[in-house]
């Protein structure tokens, strides 16, 4: 019988999206590799919790076609997503794929705000005629009384309003020509919410793409990355669909992605002339940072968090350490437990907020015995999550456009 003790284990050799055989959910040979680095057995320490509990649950619905008990539901549905237990299966379970096509299989129904929460993602026009909106809201003090109704814990959304920040009104151009002579001409992917939530990172990405050399098309037409969609069950076809279709027609060097999260899913469309052009921002400027381009020094302490999606899809954390040694004298560290989800995977601090913020507490409480000045992460969501009064965490980028001299 085949041992799977004989393997000698290397991260780097595996890959989804290689062309290399993806085992079925019933071939999980419950080795028990994925248990110790799965965050929810972290929390709960219990064998339900763990990824090859899980995929015997996937198993039971994509193969076996046998009723699941609501039991076995809610702790599937309890799984962060952060695809660490892929990255230490030695069978090389494709844990995602075999998530998102038992969520597909199993349907679920959307409530009220969480089908006008998908319609916003899905439709750019109506999502920008809706922040103005949502500013008036969060400026207006009526919080507390819609928080104390508690309709926002009755549509799963408790922890939304928390989250969000005054949404950025002013829409980005289409085009950033280079500083100096252009070296080449990118595509920026912006997404669905970031150009709201997150402009201060997109803004940063353009500074040091045009600094570098690079103009910066950014087509209005593009549309969510569809990550949402498939991991909830809901088809992202049309998102996919209209993606492939505006950069495919876009004439770029290269197409470039700021957030992990959003930078795993498209790097794992079916498309090959998509995936040949597409990198994520980090291991871009990394590679063509122009000589001539030169930073204020820093004496700051950075702490590097790694959202699992870069950890555990891109596999390109090394990528933001390599870039950020562009700051003469920054002091660069690593985060202990960078292999643990910090909890926002997604939409899940969302629908799981008790759950998500336990992770949260015990990524803060490494970040605070860290010590670090400053916390960097590839990925808005972690980001936005992650941040406190105490914690302060940006994107590398927004870092690294500061130090721009001039
Ligand atoms: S998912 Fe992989 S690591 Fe986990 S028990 Fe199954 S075979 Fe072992
Ligand atoms: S994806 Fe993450 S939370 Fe889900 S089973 Fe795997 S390790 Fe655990």
């Amino acid at each position: 019988m085949f041992d799977f003790m004989d393997l000698e284990f290397n991260e780097s050799e595996l890959s989804v999206s290689s062309g290399l055989y993806i085992p079925e959910a019933n071939e999980c040979m419950r080795c028990g590799q994925c248990v110790s680095g799965c965050p929810t057995f972290k929390l709960f320490q219990i064998n339900e919790e763990t990824p090859r509990s899980r995929i015997r649950t996937i198993s039971k619905i994509l193969i076996e076609d046998v009723p699941v008990s609501a039991d076995e539901l809610k702790h599937l549905n309890n799984c962060v997503q952060c695809r660490a237990c892929e990255a230490s299966c030695p069978s090389q379970m494709a844990y995602g794929q075999l998530f998102d096509q038992a969520q597909t299989k199993l349907q679920k129904p959307l409530n009220g705000l969480g089908k006008l929460a998908f319609y916003l993602i899905e439709n750019k026009k109506q999502r920008t005629w809706f922040m103005p909106f949502l500013k008036i809201y969060l400026k207006s003090g009526v919080q507390k009384p819609s928080q104390k109704s508690g309709i926002f814990e009755k549509f799963g959304l408790a922890n939304a309003e928390n989250l969000l920040s005054e949404p950025a009104l002013k829409p980005l151009f289409d085009n950033y020509p280079a500083n100096g002579i252009s070296r080449g001409s990118v595509g920026l992917f912006t997404g669905c919410i970031a150009e709201h939530f997150d402009s201060e990172t997109l803004i940063a990405a353009i500074k040091l793409l045009n600094a570098n050399g690079y103009d910066v098309q950014i087509p209005k037409a593009q549309s969510c990355c569809g990550a949402i969609h498939q991991h909830n069950g809901q088809s992202a076809t049309n998102l996919i669909e209209n993606n492939l279709a505006v950069f495919n027609a876009l004439n770029v060097d290269a197409v470039v992605h700021v957030a992990t999260g959003c930078g795993a899913m498209l790097s794992e469309y079916e498309n090959e002339s998509f995936k040949k052009r597409l990198f994520d921002i980090n291991e871009f400027l990394l590679a063509n940072w122009s000589e001539n381009l030169k930073l204020e020094s820093s004496n700051l302490n950075v702490a590097v968090h790694e959202p699992c999606s870069q950890r555990n899809v891109l596999k390109n954390q090394k990528s933001v350490y390599a870039l950020l040694q562009k700051i003469p004298d920054l002091n660069v560290i690593t985060l202990d437990e960078n292999h643990i989800c910090c909890g926002s995977g997604g939409s899940y601090m969302l629908t799981h907020p008790e759950n998500a913020a336990q992770l949260r507490d015990l990524k803060r409480q490494v970040i605070t015995n860290s010590q670090a000045d400053l916390v960097v992460s590839s990925n808005f969501g972690c980001a936005i999550f992650l941040n406190s009064d105490e914690n302060k965490v940006e994107h590398p980028l927004v870092l690294l456009a500061r130090q721009l001299v001039g």
